[in-house]
């Protein structure tokens, strides 16, 4: 199971992670070693996110990121070639548009 995708703010790659009290917590999907928060994917495909501490320090297993709410910058201009959130990419089709053209047809 892949869990990157974009953050519709900044169009950066995320990762959706849990936190060991189980809430959600979005990080960067690039592991960066200025990060505190370590992350690692359990046997079900779960990224699970912790602050590693001095009695529990990052394990081997595990990668360093950043929480993406510290690296966010919606008021930026996205990133090259990556296109704006808000258009579908080619090929997707919109739905509420396909569902009024079809509407009284059945
Ligand atoms: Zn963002």
């Amino acid at each position: 199971m892949r869990a990157a995708m974009r953050c519709p703010q900044c169009g950066r790659a995320v990762l959706w992670t849990v936190t060991e009290a189980g809430k959600r917590l979005l990080v960067d999907a690039d592991p960066d070693p200025d990060g505190n928060t370590a992350v690692y994917q359990d046997g079900t495909g779960t990224y699970r996110s912790r602050r590693p501490s001095a009695d529990l320090p990052v394990m081997g297993w595990e990668r360093l990121h950043k929480p993406h709410v510290a690296t966010c910058t919606p008021a930026t201009r996205p990133a090259p070639g990556r296109p704006a959130p808000a258009v579908l990419p080619a090929g997707v089709a919109d739905l509420t548009a396909y569902r009024r053209k079809t509407r009284g047809r059945s």
